[in-house]
């Protein structure tokens, strides 16, 4: 059977939003034409959710950008996968590059969050990193894969997970990963996943690309094979964003129009 994988892009606001610029955002977003195909999910700061949930049009999910590992208890400056459900996410994104990078996350304290979030009937996007060393030493698939071998012993669902791979070296960086570099680690996901789980859940597992992804990078990218949707950072700020949501539009030339705003234009 031909697996169904619905595209799935994830615009992730990061700490670069505040009250007002969510209701601007939120009201371009709802005025604009996105493909209800695309499954489609802001990251917002756990702070916002709820404000971000109300303004939001309700076809686009809500995702926190982090949470912690247990449900309560003595743990300042952290919340659980079930506060940030009532304040309205229903996504939790775990394992953020930046998270890895700049809050010195492990691959164990990542999965222990896969598992807890999971248990809380959370939908997780996971993500796993190369960085600029793995690929000029050619290490990209022993580091991907021990992300994994830490990841999937923490996944109890995988109808609920979301891999997101981002290729770190692409991202901010002026460097941008070509179609067949991003097709060749999907596809060493995939497989990965079809060695090491099984049949099932790599054919039925979403894998979406991040590392500036924008309108320009979109529509080719999303003819990939193994490339189920987009994680957009600096992009989600932007109309782009739009662009990005509708890449896999059946006419490319005739995406829906964007109110006035060129692709590259910030949304103040
Ligand atoms: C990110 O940092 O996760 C990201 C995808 O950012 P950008 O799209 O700006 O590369």
């Amino acid at each position: 059977m031909v697996p169904s994988r619905r595209f799935f892009v994830l615009g992730n606001w990061k700490m670069n939003v505040n009250a007002s610029r969510i209701e601007s955002l939120s009201r371009l977003l709802s005025e604009a034409k996105l493909d209800r195909k695309t499954e489609f999910v802001i990251g917002c700061p756990s702070c916002y959710l709820s404000h971000a949930r109300q303004l939001l049009p309700s076809h686009v999910g809500v995702a926190a950008q982090n949470c912690y590992k247990v449900s309560r208890g003595n743990f300042s400056g952290e919340v659980s996968p079930a506060m940030v459900q009532e304040c309205g996410a229903d996504w939790i994104i775990l394992g953020h590059p930046e998270r890895r990078t700049i809050f010195g996350e492990t691959d164990d304290l990542i999965a222990e969050k896969i598992t807890h979030a999971l248990s809380a009937s959370a939908k997780v996007v996971a993500c796993v990193v190369e960085g600029k060393e793995d690929r000029n030493s050619n290490l990209t698939e022993e580091a991907l894969a021990a992300q994994m071998r830490a990841l999937a012993p923490a996944v109890t669902d995988w109808s609920r997970v979301v891999l997101a791979f981002e290729a770190l070296w692409a991202s901010g960086t002026g460097v941008l990963a070509t179609p067949s570099q991003v097709q060749e680690v999907l596809a060493m996901l995939r497989r990965w996943l079809r060695l090491n789980v099984g049949n099932h859940v790599a054919e039925n597992t979403r894998i979406i690309y991040a590392g500036s992804v924008s309108a320009a990078t979109c529509q080719e990218l999303a003819r990939l094979p193994d490339l189920d949707g987009f994680l957009v950072g600096s992009a989600a700020l932007k109309p782009d964003l739009i662009h990005i949501v509708n890449a896999r539009h059946r006419r490319p030339g005739k995406l829906p129009l964007i109110l006035s705003h060129r692709p590259d234009q910030r949304w103040a």
